[in-house]
């Protein structure tokens, strides 16, 4: 059922559907494990511009009340006494608490294997469904009643699991929504977004959540259009195909993409372009990703933060078996390397190389920007790999699975990924950039292929 077709609805039949897409939730649960907790309706109805619709919340956004664990056996009984600005938004607008979606542990991962709860692919069960925001594009695939996911993506954590499992999913511009209540995981880079089955939630999603909070001193308060007004561009919009993502993409999904677009060359003026620092910000990424995130995990020593136990030895010897035991192999390698490219005679090669090489990615599309109105490239060079293939991968060869969304994250840019067919039976998606705060064009650029 569409999103619409919903909220048109009285309030008596909007209760029946929302009992039945939480009844669905549970099924979808038991066959796929999209939850890390599963939420039950209260029964009430509420007015505003969701109207009942059920929402979904990666586990890394903090819930009054529901258990919250950003994936980590660190926060297995980490109970948060207070809502996120999102949950807040949701709330106040009539939305209702589907569930928590399981994620790679705080964010580390492509696949959604870094974690305790493993969901899969709604198209195949042997292959992944993506990470980090695995559970909300599952869940949001597998829905057939209205849902909106409200997921987080630092490096591609929207648009890799929403492109694998063949849903729209929207990155906003950093700053664009307040990350209060969101587990960090890398603060220069964190940015709350939406994924969703049709482009009608994402406008819908992102008017809600969107807006300046005193609590986030990096939310902007730039106004965003209005979700009743979206449709085709009311003008041509001039699209830059980065032509050297194409060497790191399967051939088919570039040809694909490429046909897409023709086929709307009416209403798009297409050209090649060629993006000089693509190779490098995946390695600038990573360092500075890395760098923040061990700085964030420094509080989950089991005092305030995280697991707690019998306090046994000296504070050394309590925290070094507190996190040892709560965290997963890729969090410690994360801390590790972290740590190590800050340190004093090491942070000039390292840090802050990276941060220099982040922000020639940021001038060089700014220089795009003056020409363009979207760049576009594929989404993910692959489909969905299946689980027995990423067990077997170096942890260096997941993180160059990253090459294609990196680019958009670490500038702070808006994306939004777009299904655009099948290859092997499984779901391949297009990515389009905008310039900062254009999401507008980024909608109106995926409805179009929506409706074609
Ligand atoms: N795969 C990337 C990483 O592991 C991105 C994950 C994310 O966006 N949270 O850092």
């Amino acid at each position: 059922m569409k999103i619409k077709e919903f909220l048109e609805k009285d309030a008596k039949t909007r209760k029946e559907i929302v009992e039945k897409a939480f009844e669905e939730a549970e099924k979808i649960q038991e066959e796929y494990s999209p939850f890390i907790t599963l939420n039950k309706f209260d029964g009430k109805i509420e007015e505003g511009k969701l109207k009942g619709i059920p929402v979904s919340f990666k586990d890394s956004i903090c819930t009054k009340g529901i258990r919250t664990t950003a994936g980590s056996k660190i926060l297995m009984n980490y109970v948060p006494p207070f809502d996120a600005h999102v949950v807040e938004k949701i709330k106040e607008n009539g939305g209702k608490i589907l569930g928590k979606t399981a994620m790679d542990e705080f964010g580390f991962g492509s696949f959604c294997i870094n974690t305790f709860i493993i969901p899969k692919n709604a198209y195949d069960k042997e292959r992944v469904s993506g990470g980090s925001s695995g559970g909300a594009a599952t869940l949001t695939a597998k829905m057939s009643y209205p849902h909106i996911a409200i997921a987080e993506s630092t490096g591609g954590s929207i648009t890799t699991p929403a492109s694998f499992n063949g849903v729209y999913g929207l990155t906003p511009t950093y700053g664009r929504v307040s990350r209060y209540g969101l587990i960090d995981y890398s603060n220069s880079l964190d940015k709350i977004g939406i994924m969703s089955k049709e482009i009608f939630g994402i406008a819908l999603g992102l008017e809600i959540i969107a807006g300046k909070d005193p609590r986030d001193m990096t939310s902007a308060n730039v106004p965003v259009a209005s979700y009743s007004k979206i449709g085709k561009p009311n003008k041509k919009l001039k699209i830059g195909v980065i032509k050297n993502t194409e060497k790191y993409t399967r051939k088919e999904i570039f040809s694909e993409m490429m046909n897409k677009l023709q086929k709307n060359n009416d209403i798009l003026e297409i050209h090649d372009v060629e993006m000089n620092t693509l190779d490098y910000a995946l390695y600038s990424y990573y360092i500075i990703a890395m760098a923040e995130a061990s700085t964030n995990l420094s509080k989950y020593c089991g005092l305030r933060y995280g697991l707690q136990k019998e306090i046994e030895g000296n504070y050394n010897e309590y925290f070094s078996k507190i996190r040892a035991e709560g965290f997963g192999d890729e969090a410690k390698r994360r801390i590790i390397i972290g740590t190590f490219v800050r340190m004093a005679g090491y942070k000039d090669k390292y840090y802050e190389k990276a941060l220099k090489v982040r922000t020639l990615v940021i001038n060089e599309f700014s220089e795009k920007f003056k020409d363009f109105d979207l760049l576009v490239l594929p989404s993910t060079p692959n489909i969905a790999p299946k689980f027995k293939e990423v067990e077997r991968i170096e942890p260096i060869e997941a993180y160059k699975f990253d090459i294609l969304t990196i680019p958009p994250n670490l500038a702070g840019l808006p994306h939004l990924t777009i299904p655009i067919g099948k290859l092997e039976n499984m779901p391949i998606g297009m990515q389009a950039i905008a310039n900062k705060f254009e999401e507008e064009k980024l909608i109106s650029f995926g409805y179009i292929f929506e409706n074609d």
